[in-house]
């Protein structure tokens, strides 16, 4: 297959240093271009990103030289971490001059032809590609990736809405301080601390999750419909989202189909064997501790949702805990994998 050349905007940052991992050796992507904003434009990537992941810097990203966000950049794909305001600026103008963009921010999410996809998902979304070149008449696209905590419900959730649907949805998540992205949260608010607000998230998590678990019609998103609650924490945790999940499932199943269900859930990626692509995208743990960010996050490369202690709840009928890595499964990973299955798929 021939290789596709691929930017990273806004390539310095959390999510940022992520994908330029995760594409620098990548099989179907070269890296021909990373972004920064004005003031390290011109500057060598290893010089101005404060890399913070325990792997080394990819040899082929350590020498880039770092350009400006701009819609000639040299690549067909474009992997946006960008801030909401740069994104706003730049992503529609690069799918109009050609590129495909597949973006980690918030501001095409919900826009009524922008597919918000999870490739295991609900990859039937991508269809609305069609219809989203015919009517914005780009020759490239956007694709969006969700809010990292939105991923983690979804992902763990979408079997139990296919084999038995959900009635009601209440969700309290314990989410980890590099989802504030890099240098975040200060400090002095994070460690020895819980921080019982994050700006917007407790919306993007119930918003988004309709959207994810809900349906293309061949011409509109058609969103889930159930009730859904959500609460969100700032925990003292460097990364890994954990989520407590408590739902009401149509026809009550018992504890075991549910557990059924979830181990057994395979996706689109999987039956193509996709680069990125966990072998099991849902893992199921039957100790009575597990998961735990520590010890469970990088599973599977950081791209699978663990989930465990499930178990009856006397007034939602059941709960569970599910973790996900936020900048991998929730972010750049999930990203990565969206393209793949595009190009899989011939869509782009
Ligand atoms: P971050 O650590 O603050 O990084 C953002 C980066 O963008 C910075 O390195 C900044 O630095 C660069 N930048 C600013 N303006 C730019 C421009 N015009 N062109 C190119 N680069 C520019 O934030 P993050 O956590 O990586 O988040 C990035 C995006 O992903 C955000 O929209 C966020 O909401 C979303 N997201 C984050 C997570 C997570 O877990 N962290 C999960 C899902 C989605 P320079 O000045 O060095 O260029």
């Amino acid at each position: 297959m021939r290789k596709r050349t691929v930017a990273v905007l806004g390539a310095t940052g959390t999510v940022g240093q992520r994908f330029v991992s995760l594409l620098a050796e990548h099989p179907w992507f070269e890296l021909t271009a990373l972004t920064t904003s004005e003031r390290n434009a011109g500057k060598r990537y290893a010089d101005a990103a404060h890399w913070h992941l325990t792997q080394a810097i990819p040899e082929r990203a350590r020498d880039m030289t770092l350009v400006p966000t701009t819609d000639d950049l040299d690549a067909e794909l474009c992997f946006s971490a960008l801030p909401h305001e740069a994104a706003v600026e730049w992503e529609s103008a690069l799918a109009t001059t050609g590129h495909h963009v597949f973006s980690n921010v918030k501001t095409h999410r919900m826009d009524d032809d922008v597919p918000l996809v999870i490739a295991e998902v609900n990859p039937e979304h991508l269809q609305a590609l069609h219809a989203q070149r015919k009517r914005r008449g780009w020759s490239g696209s956007i694709v969006a990736n969700g809010n990292c905590s939105a991923i983690g419900f979804s992902l763990a959730t979408a079997p139990l809405q296919r084999s038995f649907g959900i009635e009601r949805a209440v969700v309290t998540t314990l989410q980890a301080l590099s989802g504030a992205g890099y240098p975040g949260v200060a400090s002095l608010d994070g460690l020895d601390n819980v921080v019982p607000f994050i700006r917007e998230e407790e919306e993007k998590l119930v918003e988004e999750s309709h959207k994810f678990l809900g349906r293309w019609d061949g011409q509109r998103f058609v969103p889930a419909s159930f009730a859904m609650s959500a609460s969100c924490n700032r925990v003292a945790v460097r990364d890994g989202h954990t989520e407590i999940i408590a739902l009401t499932l149509r026809g009550s199943p018992s504890i075991l189909d549910v557990s059924a269900a979830l181990h057994s859930f395979r996706g689109k990626p999987q039956e193509l064997g996709l680069p990125t692509a966990p072998r099991c995208p849902i893992i199921v743990r039957d100790e009575p501790d597990r998961p735990q960010p520590v010890l469970d996050r990088d599973v599977e490369r950081g791209m699978a949702v663990i989930v465990g202690r499930i178990r009856e709840d006397e007034v939602l009928g059941v709960k569970f805990v599910a973790l996900s890595h936020n900048v991998i499964r929730g972010a750049a990973g999930a990203s990565v994998l969206n393209a793949e299955l595009a190009i899989a798929e011939k869509l782009i």
